[in-house]
């Protein structure tokens, strides 16, 4: 389970429909409680370094991860997920961002934009051992 200031929700789907109709993308940071349950407490806008397919591709500058992560610990919190929007398309994963999704444990966060609106946004979470059994499910969102 994912769970979710109404402020930080309102964020990352805010920033779908700035971006649109590119794709926004972004970190969620927070903490892992004992029973995997992810609580965001920060939410970091990125910028989309990709140029050539913007609207259906997204991806985060490797300094700008690690410059995250970093100022993400000073303050305790650990990187728990990545959002990102899908224009004109459902919230649903696609091959590639399962191809891309690589932190083991964390969430993937797709929200619908719709002729500019967000619409549905959906939570999953990587599950596997590793690159090879590595698949995404869905999980719950708690908004509070
Ligand atoms: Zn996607």
């Amino acid at each position: 389970m994912l769970k979710i200031s109404r402020q930080d929700y309102d964020i990352l789907r805010q920033h779908g429909e700035k971006t649109y109709p590119h794709e926004c993308c972004g970190v969620l940071l927070g903490r892992f409680e004992d029973d995997g349950t992810r609580v965001v407490t920060s939410t970091a806008r990125c910028g989309n370094t990709r140029t050539d397919s913007a609207h259906n591709r997204y991806n985060i500058d490797p300094r700008e991860l690690v410059r995250l992560q970093r100022e993400g610990r000073e303050r305790g919190e650990d990187i728990v997920g990545f959002y990102h929007s899908h224009p004109d398309h459902p919230a649903q994963w696609s091959s590639t961002d399962l191809a891309e999704a690589h932190w083991i444990g964390c969430c993937y966060v797709i929200t619908s934009v719709e002729k500019g609106t967000a619409t549905v946004t959906n939570s999953f979470e990587l599950v596997g051992s590793g690159e090879d059994d590595k698949r995404l499910v869905d999980e719950s969102v708690d908004v509070a």
